[in-house]
């Protein structure tokens, strides 16, 4: 039996759930928004998955990473930013969408200059701004370089203190991210049992030789900590922002 499971699983008709070990159908999997069904566990999604999950059909126009003038040669390799102009709801906005799955969604140069393109870009068109957030920080490949970015994007948010800004945290959003622009939005809603925090729970735990909560850095605790304003399931991830959007 666990052969056949593993030949379903390899070709992608099942998934286990990493939260609750449950096997479900890829499709039904799908269906549900990749929420897991037995335990409401939210599956990381792709950039590309998470645009087409939240905007309307074909209202999604993508700012490509060469206009922002981070690479004037017009080979932009793929990054862990993906975003564009787009309709939620018909309601228009700015929307990036930060990709877990391309180097950890690490902001380094491309990425920083990218999101400040996007802030920029929502002050020029007078369009909210919404920002999709999985990352585990600055990318450290970069080095100094990748630490600026922190720098840069807390300045451009200041400078376009006037566009509003809602932050969706996803699972995980930490390190620099967590500490920078993300932070500064008017709004900040989360999915449930995201990580947000900044140094990870193992690093601090042999920092500090304590052993932490089990909810440390968790959305819910962030809750009632005051640093987010609402934990949003995915399947009312749409409605809560367009709702939000109307108000701007
Ligand atoms: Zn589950």
């Amino acid at each position: 039996m666990s052969e056949v499971l593993d030949v379903a699983k390899k070709d992608g008709r099942w998934t286990e759930c990493p939260s609750c070990s449950e096997i479900i159908i890829t499709q039904k999997l799908q269906e549900n928004l990749w929420v897991c069904s037995h335990c409401e566990y939210h599956f990381r999604l792709g950039a590309k998955q998470r645009i087409a999950l939240v905007c309307d059909q074909d209202s999604f126009n993508e700012i490509s990473l060469s206009e922002t003038g981070a690479d004037d040669r017009g080979q932009i390799p793929d990054e862990a930013i993906y975003g564009g102009m787009a309709d939620i709801n018909a309601c228009r906005c700015i929307i990036g969408v930060m990709d877990f799955s391309h180097k950890g969604g690490t902001m380094g140069v491309q990425v920083g200059q990218y999101i400040i393109h996007l802030m920029k870009m929502a002050r020029q068109e007078s369009l909210p701004l919404v920002l999709f957030c999985a990352s585990g920080g600055v990318r450290i490949q970069e080095g100094i370089w990748g630490l600026f970015q922190m720098l840069r994007t807390t300045h451009a948010r200041n400078e376009t203190r006037d566009v509003p800004m809602i932050t969706v945290f996803t699972d995980p959003t930490t390190g620099g991210v967590s500490a920078s622009f993300s932070a500064l939005a008017d709004v900040l809603l989360a999915e449930p049992g995201s990580r947000i925090g900044f140094a990870g729970p193992r690093v601090i735990e042999s920092t500090l030789q304590c052993t932490l909560p089990s909810d440390f850095q968790n959305a819910e605790k962030l809750l009632s900590n005051g640093f987010l304003d609402r934990i949003v399931h995915r399947h009312d991830l749409r409605d809560t922002l367009s709702l939000i959007l109307r108000w701007f």
